[in-house]
């Protein structure tokens, strides 16, 4: 059995002896005991529960083709449109248990990529890179090994090519290839989890041009290598998690993203997956950035389960939730919710077959990640209507446990009868966490591409001449409308020009 348990994993990342991690300035020793990253850890082991909790085994293990038995569901390889269904199903169903990102879908994406990736390269000649990669995943198959997917560079002029940046590796760079491996150096951002992973896999975030090659680069490595430090990021209310309080200081579940800084860091070439072939770099985006875009559908409608239900609860403590506005507001939520799945289940059944693998349908990928760029920030007003002004304002946990306040904050703050206070305070605060907390308001607007990405990517996809030709026919204007079988105006991705050619 190569399924790990959510305890084996917190053994396996509990010691680092190379890879340096910062939290507020100060070196992290065991992420697993770290008040700021603890919560994360625990976001992160729910994906181990996932495969074991009999309400969820089902969705989180599946057959591997590899090792001929049952693998982790975010190390698989989609064999199916139902696989990839499966996937946004799992990630919907781990929301409600942590009620955060739980960072591991990166990863899980990156392997995706990569296995179709190497796959077309292998069939243009490029043929190492495909059987490497399989031993790789074949690897993190019978570990179980929990991975951080990075591709965002640090970037630095957007309108800049990596080859003409003030600073040549604000892109992750290779400065040195010998016949054991290669060296680089550089900087990927907000990269989900990392503190709480064992490997990286790093991706190029572009398509490249020929003098950008020593930027085409894929590869992976245990995070516990010398010369990578990781910088956690900061977000709102974060101090509260070293007060040691259970109400207010997340005593629950987080998530974290960090700056990932390689310096002059050796890759071994066994684990290289493509370097300086920046003709294919292109082809890598955009399938990842499809199969990213469309697990959002899961996530984001599994976390705003929990916002709909904290509001609704708060709306029970207040006695309003029979107000016709109230159930009216909270219907739109849901509508907003059930859109943004239906567009990643959507995106998981029209799959598109390449190689031997599935990838999501390119379209409806890029649907589901622009109605969760809107959708998230709609629901989060709702939901702050709903809790009322003490979303913002309520006393802390500290004033509930002073006892010169307690009678007083037990007084006033209370709402209806079969609550108390701290119940009160303890949903508003879950409420504050979920819907102003970076995973959905700021997650929602830039994870896997920023809005703008998805807008390219419509106007690539859709066949505005196609229509254009339908409408002059029935226009009664001069048409060479040349009806196709598929219902859809849509062009081929490049994905799939590649794959065919
Ligand atoms: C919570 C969170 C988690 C994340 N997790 C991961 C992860 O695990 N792994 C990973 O690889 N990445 C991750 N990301 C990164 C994410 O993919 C990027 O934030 C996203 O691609 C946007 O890039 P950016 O942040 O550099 O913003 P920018 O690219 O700087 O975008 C800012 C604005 O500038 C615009 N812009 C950018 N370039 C141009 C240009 N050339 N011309 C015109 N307009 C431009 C954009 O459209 C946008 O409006 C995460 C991000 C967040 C917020």
């Amino acid at each position: 059995m190569v399924l790990r348990t959510g305890e084996q994993y917190l053994e396996a990342i509990s010691h680092r002896s190379k890879a340096e991690i910062f939290v507020m300035g100060k070196e992290v020793d065991d992420v697993t005991k770290n008040p700021f990253l603890k919560p994360s850890v625990m976001a992160f082991k729910a994906t181990y529960d996932a495969a074991w909790d009999e309400d969820s085994k089902d969705l989180g293990r599946a057959w591997s083709q590899f090792l001929n038995e049952e693998v982790n569901r975010f190390t698989h390889i989609h064999r199916s449109p139902e696989d990839l269904a499966a996937k946004v199903k799992l990630l919907r169903k781990i929301s409600h248990k942590v009620g955060a990102c739980f960072q591991r879908c990166v990863g899980f994406d990156a392997l995706n990529t990569l296995y179709i990736t190497t796959s077309i390269m292998a069939e243009k000649g490029r043929k190492d890179y495909h059987q490497r990669f399989v031993e790789y995943l074949t690897h993190v198959q019978k570990e179980d090994i929990a991975l951080a997917g990075a591709m965002t560079d640090a970037k630095g002029v957007r309108t800049l090519k990596p080859h003409e940046q003030p600073h040549p590796d604000v892109y992750v760079k290779v400065n040195q290839v010998t016949k054991d491996g290669i060296y680089v150096s550089g900087a990927k951002a907000n990269i989900t989890g990392v503190a709480a992973s064992e490997e990286i896999i790093v991706l190029p975030t572009r398509a490249m041009t020929k003098e950008d090659k020593d930027y085409a680069v894929a590869f992976a490595i245990p995070l516990d290598t010398e010369g990578v430090k990781i910088v956690v990021g900061r977000q709102l209310n974060d101090a509260r998690r070293f007060e040691g309080g259970d109400i207010d200081g997340l005593p629950y579940f987080y998530n974290h993203e960090g700056l990932v800084i390689f310096d002059n860091v050796f890759v071994p070439m066994d684990r290289v997956f493509m370097l300086g072939d920046w003709e294919f770099s292109g082809t890598l985006v955009e399938i990842f950035s499809a199969y990213h875009r469309q697990g959002y559908g899961g996530c984001k409608a599994g976390l705003a389960d929990v916002i709909i239900g904290s509001a609704s609860n708060l709306a029970r403590q207040n006695g309003v939730e029979k107000a016709s506005h109230i159930q009216d507001k909270l219907t739109e939520a849901v509508f907003l919710t059930e859109t943004m799945y239906a567009a990643g289940i959507a995106a998981s059944l029209n799959a598109v077959k390449v190689g031997d693998a599935w990838w999501v349908n390119p379209m409806h990928a890029n649907v589901t990640k622009h109605l969760v760029t809107r959708f998230p920030s709609e629901i989060t007003k709702i939901t702050t209507d709903i809790a009322g002004g003490m979303l913002g304002t309520a006393p802390s946990e500290w004033d509930l446990k002073n006892p010169k306040l307690r009678g007083y904050i037990e007084k006033y703050m209370q709402g209806m009868m079969d609550y108390s206070a701290e119940d009160r305070l303890r949903m508003t605060r879950l409420l504050e966490n979920t819907s102003l907390g970076v995973a959905f308001m700021i997650e929602s607007v830039h994870g896997a591409g920023s809005p703008a990405a998805q807008r390219i990517m419509f106007s690539r996809l859709y066949d505005f001449n196609y229509a254009e030709e339908v409408a002059k026919r029935l226009a009664g204007i001069k048409s060479d409308v040349k009806f196709v079988k598929k219902p859809e105006p849509w062009r081929e991705s490049d994905t799939e020009k590649v794959a065919k050619s």
